[in-house]
């Protein structure tokens, strides 16, 4: 389960609503988990800390690329006050919250079968209804779609 606030989900639907027609994204972060297991196993909620709009290097309606630069500025704030990044998140302009095929196979490193993140949420939020933007959260673990895609419940409050 990824648990967002509603001020961080807002931010991300002002960002996505601004860089329409055109898929925005970023990176979300959330505190270390402990010796015990990673955070958001188990049904264990993943609750996001910080939000990172990251610009996309596709600048494209139909895919995103999280850029580099933004990434590690990401990651190094982050750290800095004890969090880590735990996932993705993109819009869909137009269509439903759901991996793309791009989206999967961008999960992975080139044409391997290796997995870029294998425990990172990727939250994709819809906003072909531009009134009700619906999030949806989702782990790749593989090439297949549907198979491989497994979705977790978002809650934000
Ligand atoms: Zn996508």
């Amino acid at each position: 389960m990824l648990k967002l606030t509603r001020a961080q989900f807002e931010r991300i639907v002002a960002q996505g609503r601004q860089g329409k027609p055109l898929e925005i994204c970023g990176l979300l972060a959330a505190a270390e988990a402990g010796e015990a297991g990673e955070a958001g196993e188990a049904g264990e909620a993943l609750l996001v800390g910080e939000v990172y709009p990251v610009e996309s290097d596709d600048k494209s309606a139909l895919t995103y690329t999280i850029n580099a630069g933004g990434y590690i500025r990401a990651e190094r704030d982050a750290r800095a006050r004890g969090l880590k990044i735990v996932g993705i998140y993109h819009t869909h302009p137009a269509t439903v919250a759901y991996p793309s095929v791009t989206d999967v196979a961008r999960a992975h490193w080139g044409d391997t079968n290796d997995l870029l993140f294998p425990d990172f949420s990727y939250l994709i939020v819809s906003l072909r209804d531009p009134q009700h933007p619906e999030p949806h959260s989702f782990k790749i673990r593989g090439r297949r779609i549907p198979q491989d895609v497994h979705e977790e419940p978002v809650v934000i409050e």
